[in-house]
């Protein structure tokens, strides 16, 4: 690979990623898909944070909803069929310094590396949500504990939940969350919030939103598959204390505690927000000129499948006009 210089080269394959790639590929750029993800991980599989969830009942042109992994199958499918050829691994090194553009490549199942090469790059790494850091929450991941109300909210209907967090991303999930569960409660690690006054208080006035301060989610007690407890812990002036908070049967554990995005090997070569997002302008461009970046790597606001694919589509359109300008 290291010889071939490609005319683009696509970080990520979760939506953003592989729009691009099929609207490169019929554009006969011949994208080179660089698939991302950690395969021996389990939980950060290439096609990003749909291959986590289970129904996506919102993307259109799928009305009876269509399960996140097999939706991605099927962009992987189309990208495929107009001639995009994958790489297996995620990127993990980035020399933007020259063109062309060199990135290093670890296949964490083989353990093998490589190194591909771009005159553009489209960067769709996304961003991924933060976890509590306890054993129990990966493995029941879709099967109770989610990082996605307005993916799997509508599985809750007359459940009891829990949202975890206490910035903006909690309070949204917990006020969209009442439309289908009797009971919602968030458990907030402080009796303060980062979330701003407006959103706060809409939630504090839904009379379904109940409120566990000062506390953090332990442990998760499932029964067979579904949640039925938690454990929660004091925090802060509450140290010390714990309390079962029961969920079942078959509740939910919203983790609400913000997403990170996928750019730290970009940091000091893109311009990036403090949050880590990436600085793009109305053409999908960063700050070196050929590298586009599109979805959840620059949108920390709308986070959706099918934002991210128009964002790819326009990073598409946007490097195959970049490279026609450079007669390549
Ligand atoms: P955030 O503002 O960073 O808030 C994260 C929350 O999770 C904080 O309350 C934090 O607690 C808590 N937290 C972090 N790590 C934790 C852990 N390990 N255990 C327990 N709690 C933990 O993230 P966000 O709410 O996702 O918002 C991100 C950005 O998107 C913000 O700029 C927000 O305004 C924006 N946003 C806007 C909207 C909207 O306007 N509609 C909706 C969603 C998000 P501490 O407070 O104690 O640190």
């Amino acid at each position: 690979m290291t010889d071939t210089v490609h005319k683009v080269v696509i970080l990520g394959s979760g939506p953003a990623g592989l729009t691009a790639a099929i609207y490169a590929a019929r554009a006969n750029l011949a994208p080179v898909c660089v698939e991302g993800g950690d395969v021996a991980s389990k939980t950060d599989l290439p096609g990003g944070q749909l291959m986590l969830t289970t129904e996506v009942e919102n993307f259109p042109g799928f009305p009876e909803g269509i399960m996140g992994p097999e939706l991605m199958e099927r962009f992987r499918k189309q990208a495929e069929r107009f001639g995009t050829k994958f790489v297996p691994g995620r990127a993990v090194k980035a020399d933007l310094s020259k063109r062309p553009f060199t990135i290093d490549i670890h296949d964490t199942m083989q353990d093998t590396r490589a190194t591909v090469r771009g005159h553009a790059i489209i960067i769709a790494t996304g961003a991924s949500a933060k976890y509590l850091n306890i054993p129990a929450e990966k493995p029941l991941l879709g099967k109770g504990v989610t990082t996605c109300a307005t993916c799997d909210g509508a599985f809750f209907k007359n459940k009891h939940v829990v949202v975890v967090g206490g910035g903006d991303s909690a309070m949204e999930e917990a006020n969209f969350l009442t439309r289908y569960a009797t009971q919602v409660t968030v458990v907030h690690r402080r009796d303060s919030f980062r979330a701003s006054k407006i959103m706060l208080e809409r939630a504090q006035k839904n009379p379904k939103i109940k409120w566990k301060m000062n506390r953090a989610v332990a442990d998760i007690v499932a029964d067979k598959r579904y949640l039925k407890e938690l454990k929660l812990e004091g925090t802060g002036p509450d140290e010390g204390k714990k309390e079962t908070l029961a969920v079942g049967p078959d509740g939910g554990l919203f983790i609400a505690i913000g997403h990170d995005p996928n750019s730290q090997i970009f940091k000091g070569q893109l311009a990036l927000h403090e949050s880590g997002y990436m600085k793009i302008d109305h053409h999908s461009r960063t700050s070196v000129e050929g590298v586009f970046a599109a979805g959840d790597i620059h949108d920390s606001h709308y986070r959706q499948a099918i934002t991210a694919s128009g964002a790819g589509c326009k990073a598409a359109i946007d490097a195959e006009r970049w490279l026609e300008a450079q007669g390549l």
